[in-house]
């Protein structure tokens, strides 16, 4: 074996773009630690994309089936932006190079000339791209919890309002918030609130399946977004969650109780901004009706 093989999630993830069956340089790509995650010509590079998620593409562009400007215009708009090199036989003349970089690529590189500035490139780019995806992801986190942020739960929202909109797929939006949590940091300490605080997003975590976005919105207050659910399974989730949290100690505080607003697209409301609010008025009444308990939204006045 050459140079040591990077291993499992720091390892870089190359999508080689080519109608060639077997690719001389992925060898050499493979040598540089790289995985080779598929060699696949024109369109079934396509479907390559996304089932191998690779961190950079290398495009042969004597391909058929698809012009590899059309498949660079294609990556450019792509919304993770993976980065794309071309190659080719041609010379890498400074109008090439120049011609790929306005497509969107990398960079243009002659094969098998530059083979080894092929392997540099790819390297450094795979690094940048590493880099990229964990700032995204980080972005998205809720420091504390780890619980989505504020800022995915609102793609989520619009996501599933969107499904609902062009598939008619209901969802639900359980909004949580801790019960007396000011007490509780003035009775326990501020580092026994926080653990409160990661208990309850560890209970929403426990309750939401796959399609659901579990996010800590600020402070003491969560959100559930339930995908494909009615009013009344929203209903048994909500009361399922506010039982377990109910029934079970956190460490060092004891019994903690939360409230719950729900209100369901399309019975309570058909946008973020309408089900955000009845879910929210349906929480306050929550914390009217005396805490630790379910409130359901009115239904939506037909307008
Ligand atoms: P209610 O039942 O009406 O929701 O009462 P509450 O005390 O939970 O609500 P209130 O809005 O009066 O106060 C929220 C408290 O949550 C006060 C604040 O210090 C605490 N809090 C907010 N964020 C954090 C956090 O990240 N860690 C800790 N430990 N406490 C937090
Ligand atoms: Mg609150
Ligand atoms: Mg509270």
């Amino acid at each position: 074996m050459g140079k040591q093989q990077a291993t499992g999630r720091d390892q870089g993830r190359v999508l080689l773009v080519s109608d060639a069956p077997t690719n001389a340089y992925q060898a050499a790509l493979e040598q540089a630690g790289c995985a080779v995650v598929g060699v696949a010509g024109g369109m079934a590079a396509l479907v390559r994309l996304r089932s191998t998620r690779p961190h950079v593409v290398v495009i042969d562009q004597n391909l058929s089936g698809i012009s590899a400007d059309e498949l660079a215009r294609l990556l450019t708009q792509a919304q993770d932006g993976v980065p794309f090199i071309l190659i080719g036989a041609h010379e890498a003349t400074a109008t090439r190079r120049e011609q790929a970089l306005r497509s969107g690529a990398y960079d243009y590189i002659e094969m098998p000339r530059d083979l080894s500035l092929l392997v540099a490139r790819t390297e450094q780019l795979v690094k940048h791209k590493q880099s990229v995806d964990r700032l995204r992801a980080e972005a998205d986190r809720d420091y504390l919890t780890g619980l989505a942020n504020r800022r995915r739960f609102r793609t989520a929202l619009g996501n599933e309002l969107e499904r609902w909109r062009r598939y008619g797929v209901p969802c639900a939006l359980l909004l949580v918030d801790i019960d007396h949590l000011k007490q509780i940091n003035d009775a326990h300490g501020h580092s026994a609130g926080d653990v409160t605080i990661r208990h309850i997003a560890a209970a929403l975590v426990a309750l939401s399946r796959d399609n659901d976005t579990a996010a800590r919105l600020g402070g003491e207050e969560f959100a559930l977004l339930l995908a494909n659910a009615d009013e009344a399974s929203a209903q048994a989730a909500a009361e399922r969650l506010r039982q377990a949290v109910a029934e079970t100690a956190v460490e060092q505080v004891g019994t903690v109780t939360i409230s719950i607003g729900v209100a369901v697209c399309p019975v309570h409301a058909t946008t973020e901004r309408a089900l955000y609010a009845a879910s929210d008025a349906a929480l306050y009444r929550a914390k009217s009706a005396g805490r630790n308990c379910v409130v359901i939204a009115p239904p939506a006045i037909a307008s």
